[in-house]
């Protein structure tokens, strides 16, 4: 697993300094490179090299490696701009990306190595216990310095191993509309409130685009991010709270659906639950479980998700699903979520697991 560790830098006028030209440096030379990415119709990092790397050393008089970083970052910026033709904001000189060759973290002082344009330097940290006990025995991967509010920071990159809890249970984790998550050991997340809350802001959204001004456009932008971290902040919530549930329980193992299929799932539904779908954020929510587990040292496996909610969790026949309950002509009548929430515990309905996947 990878974990972001943010240590306040304790500088001196001359560090300062040199990491202001440094930072400088830096962003002139993404800027560079992103103007001639614009020219050439490129984010290939290839062919930015090909074309910038030579002349950003020269021109810039950065080192060997930091060139590498100002184009690694310039590829990788415009390669996640979602148009591809739309022209991402110029650097400005609050940063610098190093990597493992450039800058070296010593435990014993608790300071950092770091190249600058002049000068290799050493920097002592300002660390708290929380990020002394992160830092033992690492030797981080990768780092960006960062100025924030007239201080520096570094924001250094850890791998670690989180050893595999022995727990021997297996929950199964049922995500949907009605509720959003359902755990097969009973727990349950129900979803009316967050679909009050998207019905409320769709209503909203509607009056402002038939208003059509500018000014509405703006509003609607703005209520867009805030719904969009709202549940955001939600999922995080959930599944800290399932993380927590799975080792209440002693499981070593959460099951889940492989949700490539949700939209499938969805469409005979209505209008009304198709707009639900929309911004649900399901896989947002998984990722989110899975990273918990993984923090946690539970394994994670996603199940085929065919039938799942048809399926009687008892003799393993198909059933029948009517809204919340779930009739089993020989076992009877249960929960339909906590049923499918068990069928899928036990690795789906019609065959094994599909895809084994966890962060390591
Ligand atoms: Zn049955």
């Amino acid at each position: 697993m990878q974990k972001t560790v943010c240590c306040k830098l304790s500088t001196s006028a001359e560090i300062e300094q040199l990491l202001e030209e440094t930072s400088r440096s830096f962003a002139d030379a993404c800027n560079y490179i992103l103007h001639a990415a614009i020219e050439a119709k490129t984010n290939n990092a290839i062919k930015l090299h090909q074309l910038c790397y030579s002349k950003i050393r020269e021109k810039f008089n950065l080192s060997a490696n930091l060139s590498i970083r100002a184009l690694r970052r310039v590829a990788g910026n415009l390669t996640r701009l979602k148009k591809p033709r739309r022209r991402p904001r110029e650097y400005k000189p609050r940063s610098i990306d190093y990597d493992a060759r450039i800058f070296y973290y010593k435990e014993k002082e608790q300071s950092v190595s770091l190249r600058t344009k002049e000068k290799r330097i050493k920097v002592f940290l300002e660390l708290g216990e929380y990020q002394k006990k992160l830092l033992t025995d690492q030797i981080p991967t990768a780092a960006t310095v960062i100025k924030k509010s007239n201080h520096w920071y570094i924001h250094m990159v850890i791998e670690y191993k989180v050893p595999l809890t022995n727990g021997n249970q297996t929950m199964g984790i049922d995500l949907g509309i009605v509720n959003i998550a359902v755990a097969s050991m009973g727990m349950k997340a129900e979803g009316k409130l967050r679909r009050e809350y998207k019905d409320k802001q769709a209503a909203i959204k509607a009056s402002l685009q038939s208003k059509g001004t500018h000014g509405a456009k703006r509003v609607l932008k703005r209520k867009s991010g805030k719904e969009k971290r709202r549940i955001r902040h939600e999922n995080h919530v959930l599944s800290k709270r399932l993380a927590e549930e799975a080792k209440r329980h002693h499981c070593g193992l959460i099951r889940m659906e492989q949700l490539k299929d949700i939209r499938d799932k969805t469409k005979t539904w209505s209008k009304h639950w198709n707009r639900m779908v929309a911004g649900w954020s399901f896989y947002q929510l998984q990722q989110f479980i899975t990273y918990k587990a993984a923090e946690a040292g539970i394994a994670i496996e996603l199940v085929n998700p065919a039938y799942t909610s048809q399926t009687c969790h008892q003799c393993l026949q198909l059933g029948s699903r009517e809204k919340e309950r779930f009739k089993c002509l020989t076992c009877g009548e249960m929960d339909a979520d906590i049923n499918a929430a068990i069928v899928i515990s036990k690795g789906g309905a019609v065959c094994k697991p599909a895809r084994i996947s966890s962060v390591s």
